[in-house]
């Protein structure tokens, strides 16, 4: 086996046991292979091990790989990084999720953009729970009306929140951040919205965020190794 398939062995044993601890179902949360600055073939040696969903940062990159690595089935294409209105066409017309939406203009956007023919775009509300002003996501007080308007817009499938916290010392201290996403989550789903999807935790905070109730882990170097180029 290559090195990303025992990367990827490891890391789903990793993630069985997160669930079971947290006793959780096995399979409750999905892994997001993320490839930014890896080339097609590491993407194709993912796949090779049934990977099959996988995140990008940069938009012409993204569009790129996914040309090059053609269609497969069940394949997923989630945008994670921070998305400027003039970059929006090429992702609506290319991906099949986009994690990092933190406006409304973003989103109608994306809405507009999408074409008839593919199935409406998937989407997650970054949001930010622990960051000063300059950092991406919306804030807690602006999310409900952002999801409400989000969720819509018929091209767009709202499907649930997307967090980067800030690293933290400690496993208590990072599930309490994740904690205050997952009471977001919980309180736009009582308000009627019916969203699955709660992607937080990265390699290093990834069994505090299984605790918090991830649905969805977003690993990048734990996968495909040391990137040749800083992001
Ligand atoms: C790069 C990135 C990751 C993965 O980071 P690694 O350190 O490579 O595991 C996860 N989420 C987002 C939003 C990223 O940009």
């Amino acid at each position: 086996m290559t090195t990303i398939g025992d990367n990827l062995q490891r890391l789903r044993e990793h993630l069985w046991r997160a669930c079971e601890q947290a006793g959780r179902p096995h399979d409750a949360v999905r892994l997001l292979a993320v490839s930014k600055t890896f080339g097609p073939d590491a993407v194709r040696d993912a796949l090779a091990v049934g990977q099959r969903a996988f995140g990008e940062n940069y938009v012409q990159e993204g569009v790129d790989k996914i040309a090059a690595v053609g269609a497969v089935p069940g394949i997923e294409w989630h945008c994670i990084g921070p998305l400027q209105s003039n970059k929006t066409r090429p992702v609506a017309e290319h991906f099949d999720w986009v994690q990092s939406i933190d406006r409304l203009r973003i989103a109608q956007r994306l809405h507009e953009q999408r074409p008839a023919h593919l199935a409406p775009l998937q989407v997650c509300l970054q949001v930010n729970v622990d960051g000063g002003a300059n950092k991406s996501g919306v804030t807690p007080s602006e999310l409900p009306a952002l999801a409400a308007a989000v969720a819509a817009l018929p091209r767009l499938r709202l499907r649930g929140l997307m967090a980067i916290p800030e690293p933290t010392p400690d496993f208590e201290s990072a599930r309490a951040v994740f904690a205050q996403v997952r009471a977001l989550f919980d309180q736009l789903n009582a308000n009627g919205l019916d969203l699955d999807t709660l992607s937080m935790g990265m390699s290093d905070d990834l069994d505090a965020a299984v605790a918090a109730g991830s649905t969805m882990v977003r690993v990048g170097r734990g996968v495909f190794g040391a990137r040749r180029y800083p992001v």
